[in-house]
C-alpha cells in the first residue's frame, strides 16, 4: 500500500519546489530533462515510481540503461538494431530490391505499422535544410549512393515530408544517381483519408489531382 502522504491536495500550487528528500530531488530532475515533462509532471512520475514494487521499477531503469547503451544503428540502412545490421536489412524475405527513403526512424516505425511494405529502408537522418545547416554531409546520402550501386536496387521509394525541404532532398538525391539504373518514385500525396476536400489546402488538392489515380487502383487499395 502506498502512504497516503505521497499525495497532496495542494498539488500544482507552488512554484518553486522544495523536496524534503534529495533521492526524490534528483530523480525528479532527471525526468525533467525529457521534452514535454515539466516538473509536476516528472513529480507525478517520480511518485508513480515510488509506489511501484522494487522489481517492477527495476525491469523499468533496465530497460532504459540497456536501450542507451546498447542499441546500434544499423550498418546498412541506419534503422535502431540490437546488432550490427537491423532484423529488417537481414530479413532474407524481404524484397531488397526496394529501398524506401526517409528521414528519421519513427517514419520505419510507421510505415512498418502498416504491414503494408516489404521492401528495405534507409534512414537519411534528416532532410536537406541549409538554413538549419543540414547540408548532404549531415546526411546519409552517400551511404545510399553506394547501396543503389553495389546491391541490386532496382526502386528508391521517397518517402519524405511534403514540404519544400523534403521535395529539394528528393531533387538533390535523383540528380545524385542519375547515371546510376535505378527508378526513383514518391509516395502518393493527396487528401488524408476521412478528411474533406474543402479544407485541403491548394498545394494538397494540386497534388492530388496532378497524381490521380485509375478507378482500379483506388477500388484495390480501399478494398485491402
Ligand atoms: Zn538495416
Amino acid at each position: 500500500m502506498c502512504p497516503p502522504f505521497l499525495f497532496s491536495k495542494f498539488a500544482g500550487n507552488f512554484d518553486q519546489m522544495v523536496f524534503s528528500s534529495k533521492l526524490i530531488e534528483d530523480a525528479v530532475q532527471e525526468f525533467a530533462l525529457l521534452p514535454g515533462i515539466g516538473k509536476k509532471t516528472a513529480l507525478r512520475l517520480v511518485l508513480q515510481l515510488l509506489k511501484m514494487d522494487e522489481q517492477d521499477v527495476d525491469a523499468f531503469t533496465t530497460a532504459v540503461g540497456r536501450m542507451r547503451h546498447e542499441v546500434q544503428f544499423c550498418k546498412i540502412c541506419h534503422n535502431v538494431a540490437d546488432t550490427e545490421v537491423c532484423m529488417i536489412c537481414v530479413n532474407r524475405a524481404r524484397n531488397s530490391t526496394q529501398v524506401c527513403v526517409v528521414e528519421t526512424i519513427r517514419d520505419v516505425i510507421a510505415i512498418e505499422s502498416t504491414q503494408q511494405y516489404n521492401g528495405l529502408y534507409h534512414v537519411l537522418g534528416g532532410i536537406l535544410s541549409p538554413l538549419d545547416g543540414i547540408g548532404p554531409g549531415q546526411l546519409y546520402i552517400n551511404t545510399l549512393h553506394d547501396r543503389v550501386k553495389n546491391n541490386g536496387v532496382e526502386e528508391l521509394i521517397m518517402a519524405l515530408s511534403p514540404t519544400i525541404e523534403g521535395d529539394t532532398t528528393v531533387y538533390y538525391i535523383a540528380r545524385q544517381l542519375k547515371d546510376l539504373p535505378v527508378r526513383i518514385t514518391t509516395i502518393a500525396r493527396g487528401i488524408a483519408f476521412g478528411g474533406e476536400l474543402e479544407y485541403a489546402d491548394e498545394m494538397t488538392l494540386a497534388r492530388s489531382i496532378a497524381k490521380r489515380l485509375p478507378i482500379e487502383n483506388y477500388v484495390n487499395s480501399a478494398g485491402s
